[in-house]
């Protein structure tokens, strides 16, 4: 007799157990529950622990406890400021006590008379007895054992906590004859010390200790894990097997002259990460990695090395920005970068030719952009600069050797496809995605865990750290103004951004033309005011951050247009106007607009005073440190993965108990594990188990996102 497989009990409708009729069949599927293998995956939401229990007699006001009781009686009644107020009285053979719950009317339905529940709280004295006020309750039924799981259950869905105990008991009782298939190899099993799936399955339900359900939670998440690590492993894997790519030479003359031109020694992360990219770039398959690096860690220079790399072995190099503002500034800094740079050209009678670098998006027309399509074409341009435009339309390369990506959270896995389909001779370009918005380790080899990671961790010499302070409330804020006009004085200049407003644009132009007339009035009369914001033409946002940059202006007004890419080291002063309605990473590209020369730079960041909230916590974490990583992993604490999954991650639904917060070890556990078993076994022939669930796990959800593979 073979163990039941995952699939085998995918197989198995819920009908064929005991107490489950079709109207149980109904409520159970509304919360989608159809098969075993659906039941053994709904976990228990807590597990009260009754080795903890105490007796009512011996509760201690004012201290928290459990304590296992019957309901004696139930009594509904309005409050007079009209709330309802549900008054429970309940017993252990002990003692007695009341409950009472408010705005819970409920609980009068709830809480019948004769069930026994386990209630979680502190105790007061009220009248000279007991009472405990809107305690946790938890419907135990008649349940034994020393750990009772409590599952999720719904109002609506009709079905208590002790009927799915029942069924997914039941469901144990019988898997034990044949056993679960364990797919996860055992030699991995026994060096994480994981227990096997079956007992992990028995443990989470029926457990023995509180940690014997701890170990087996952690034996269940490792497999979510893993199987999300198996799909983005098997497809790096496959493009890798299966993409042809460009081996581009990367250490010829072309990148030497560009080193040699550059102002300043490589920094030690510049240099390692460079050289991871080079050792792809080098390589016949094509390179997927993903570059983390905090705002003013110098990508640049990385993106521009890696495109001279594909020049130099005579193609062409894209760079491709979210926006059209930061595709011009890119062209800029990349042109600066390499204005003393020419290719070596022994076609040409000085041996040498000029770069060719040309900018690409909706603004380029008429006959400048046939110019540019042109020399795309026939390989004359070099290096184009654009917009995702620069995929989407009828642009043709000549030869499309590597692609450069700013900021990927805007940059999603389709686009990536779209680009790859571009290639004319079907050798795919060498692809670098940058992000200036640091995920947690983590969750990088989650969300983006068929790239490789390089990150550069060290920011150029020279910096003084950015002090940030948090003005809460008028009074405050009247010290930054004042800091802003002293450090006008003394020859530096200011950023203020101006709040956001929800999605409008024209909402947000408009405060920052308020917020500039104000300014100009009475904080800062007398100062050199420059306006900036996303509904400026080109030329005059140009113009504007011209002015800005040579030092006509004292003081930016700009919306989140600077958020990325703006360098003008001169400026020491950031203030943020409603800082708590940006999020954490937003404050942190914003604050890195300063501290990138010589003087010491402060950010301020402006609330109105105002209760605490979670804007408050971020503002905090700003005020704490500068360190971009440590942020992401608050920024993770704090919204959830919620956020970071959410985006078209299709298919990561499957975790139920893993999370990326709690589980980081595990995460990385079962990304080496993964590959051991990929690179052991390409296709998982040897491990058609495990391949099986992955296809019945994801199949549905994820055809999409396993089909791109
Ligand atoms: P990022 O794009 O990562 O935010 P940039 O590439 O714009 O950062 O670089 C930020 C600033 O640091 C630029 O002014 C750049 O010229 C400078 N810079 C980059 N690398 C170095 C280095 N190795 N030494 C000194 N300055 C550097
Ligand atoms: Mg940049």
């Amino acid at each position: 007799m073979t163990a039941l497989t995952l699939r085998d009990l995918a197989d198995i409708d819920v009908a064929r157990l005991k107490g489950v009729g079709e109207k149980k069949q109904a409520s159970l599927a509304a919360i989608d529950v159809s098969n075993l293998l659906d039941l053994l995956t709904t976990y228990p939401r807590r597990w009260v622990d009754r080795t903890n229990e105490a007796r009512l007699a011996d509760l201690v006001p004012g201290e928290e406890a459990l304590v296992l009781v019957t309901v004696r009686s139930v009594s509904k009644r309005m409050t007079r400021n009209r709330r309802t107020m549900v008054n429970v009285n309940v017993g252990d053979g002990s003692g007695r006590m009341d409950l009472v719950f408010f705005n819970q009317p409920w609980r009068e339905r709830q809480l019948r008379v004769g069930l026994q529940i386990a209630l979680f709280g502190k105790a007061d004295i009220y009248r000279g007895g007991l009472q405990m006020s809107n305690p946790v309750v938890d419907l135990i039924g008649d349940r034994t054992g020393r750990i009772v799981p409590i599952y999720p259950q719904s109002e609506k869905a009709q079905i208590n906590t002790w009927e799915m105990a029942g069924w997914i008991e039941e469901t144990l009782r019988r898997c034990r004859e044949r056993g679960i298939t364990d797919s996860v190899p055992s030699s991995v099993l026994q060096r994480l010390g994981l227990m096997s799936r079956y007992d992990a399955f028995t443990n989470i339900h029926l457990p023995e200790s509180i940690k014997d359900k701890e170990n087996a939670r952690r034996r269940l998440a490792f497999d979510e894990l893993l199987r999300v690590q198996l799909v983005l492993v098997l497809r790096k894997r496959k493009m890798e097997r299966d993409e042809r790519g460009f081996g581009h030479s990367v250490d010829g003359d072309l990148v030497r002259r560009f080193y040699e031109a550059l102002p300043f020694p490589l920094t030690g992360a510049q240099e390692r990460v460079i050289e991871e990219i080079n050792t792809d770039l080098a390589a016949p398959h094509p390179m997927h990695r993903l570059l983390q690096g905090d705002v003013g860690s110098g990508k640049t220079i990385v993106a521009v090395a890696t495109m001279l790399a594909a020049v130099q072995s005579s193609n062409q190099a894209a760079l491709m920005a979210p926006t059209e503002v930061l595709a011009e500034q890119h062209a800029t800094g990349v042109r600066a970068l390499l204005a003393d740079v020419s290719v070596p050209d022994s076609g040409n009678l000085f041996g040498d030719r000029p770069l060719r670098i040309e900018l690409l998006t909706n603004r380029v027309t008429g006959a400048d952009r046939k110019e540019v399509l042109l020399g795309l074409g026939d390989g004359s341009v070099d290096i184009v600069i654009g917009t995702h435009a620069l995929i989407q339309e009828a642009v043709d390369f000549s030869s499309l050797g590597a692609v450069v990506v700013d900021e990927q959270h805007r940059f999603g896995v389709e686009q990536r496809a779209a680009l790859r389909a571009k290639t004319v001779d079907s050798a795919v370009p060498d692809m670098l995605v940058m992000t200036a918005t640091p995920i947690p380790r983590t969750a990088a080899m989650t969300v983006y865990g068929d790239l490789d990671v390089s990150v550069l961790d060290e920011l150029p010499p020279g910096r003084t750290p950015i002090k940030t302070h948090w003005a809460n409330g008028p009074l405050m804020e009247t010290g930054v103004w004042a800091e802003v006009r002293d450090q006008a004085s003394e020859g530096r200049q200011a950023y203020v951004v101006c709040p956001l407003i929800g999605e409008s644009e024209k909402l947000e132009v408009a405060s920052a033309e308020e917020t500039l007339e104000r300014l100009a009035h009475d904080e800062l009369s007398g100062l050199r005011l420059g306006l900036l914001h996303g509904r400026l033409s080109a030329s005059d946002k140009e113009a504007t951050m011209e002015s800005f940059r040579s030092g006509d202006l004292d003081v930016l007004v700009a919306t989140t247009v600077i958020e990325v890419g703006v360098d003008v080291p001169n400026a020491t002063v950031m203030v943020i106007l409603d800082a708590d309605r940006f999020g954490i990473a937003q404050l942190h590209q914003l604050r890195g607009r300063v501290g990138r020369g010589e003087h010491e730079s402060t950010c301020w960041l402006v609330t109105q005073q105002h209760e605490d909230g979670d804007g408050n916590t971020r503002i905090e974490a700003l005020v704490a440190t500068t360190d971009g990583f440590e942020l992401a992993e608050v920024d993770l604490d704090l919204r959830g993965e919620g956020t970071l999954m959410s985006t078209s991650q299709k298919g990561r639904s499957d975790l139920k108990l893993a999370s990326l917060r709690r589980d980081r070890k595990l995460v990385e556990l079962a990304r080496q594990a993964a590959f051991e078993i990929v690179d052991s076994d390409p296709d998982l022939a040897g491990h058609l188990d495990l391949g099986d669930e992955l296809q019945l796990i994801f199949s549905e959800s994820d055809e999409e996102f396993l089909s791109k593979s």
